[in-house]
């Protein structure tokens, strides 16, 4: 339990951390952002936030072995395995939400904002929230149990990536080359489209929908 709140603490701060320099770092910002409506985000926001603990609590209580081998050192090619088997799910799992009617009644909350924030990687239709994290708790039944150090690495990474997704910045260090390119990448699937894959530009490439 301590594992687990400390990783919600981590995850809250770079969220925080992220929102902040958004608002500061005026002018690394990719665009401008909508700005609109920020209180909806929050509340949005929050209610996503406690959606995926209690998900997180809720599968770990009940399904705890299929997810997480408390005994067994974590291997380092397991997470990989998860978050590259995650990429090609999720990445269909977006083309599915970008269906006309799935738009219509669930996608289209995450893209009332053209040019998102770190907030937004929240600011979700709490079924797509459900979808996202069960494609991700399922990669992890089909690789197998990771120790809990890898299991933390894997949801930690994944909500990280989810938030430079969203950043809106373009941070002028060489070293930051990953989150820029990140964040760069899904502000122009907000704005214009295409670039449907959450960790590699891999699938984007090989089905042609590069933006
Ligand atoms: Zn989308
Ligand atoms: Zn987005």
């Amino acid at each position: 339990m301590t594992y687990i709140l400390s990783a919600i603490l981590v995850m809250s701060g770079f969220m925080a951390g992220a929102q902040l320099a958004y608002s500061k770092l005026y002018d690394w910002r990719i665009a401008e952002g909508d700005g609109s409506r920020l209180k909806d985000r929050y509340r949005n926001a929050s209610m996503n936030g406690t959606i995926a603990v209690a998900l997180y609590l809720v599968t770990i209580v009940m399904f705890g072995e299929l997810l997480i081998d408390w005994d067994a050192a974590s291997t380092w090619y397991k997470p990989i395995l998860v978050l590259l088997l995650y990429d090609f799910g999720y990445y269909w799992l977006h083309r599915l939400l970008h269906v006309r009617k799935v738009m219509q009644k669930v996608h289209w909350v995450h893209h009332m904002n053209l040019h998102p924030t770190a907030v937004d990687s929240l600011y979700l239709h709490p079924v797509e929230m459900i979808a996202g994290l069960a494609f991700l708790l399922i990669s992890i039944v089909i690789v197998g149990p990771l120790g809990i150090g890898a299991f933390l690495a894997v949801v930690l990474l994944h909500t990280i990536i989810n938030i430079l997704h969203h950043t809106n910045l373009q941070l002028p260090y060489r070293l930051a080359w990953f989150a820029n390119h990140w964040a760069a990448s899904h502000d122009a699937h907000h704005s214009q489209g295409g670039n449907y894959g959450v960790i590699t530009p891999l699938w984007d490439w090989i089905f042609r929908t590069r933006s």
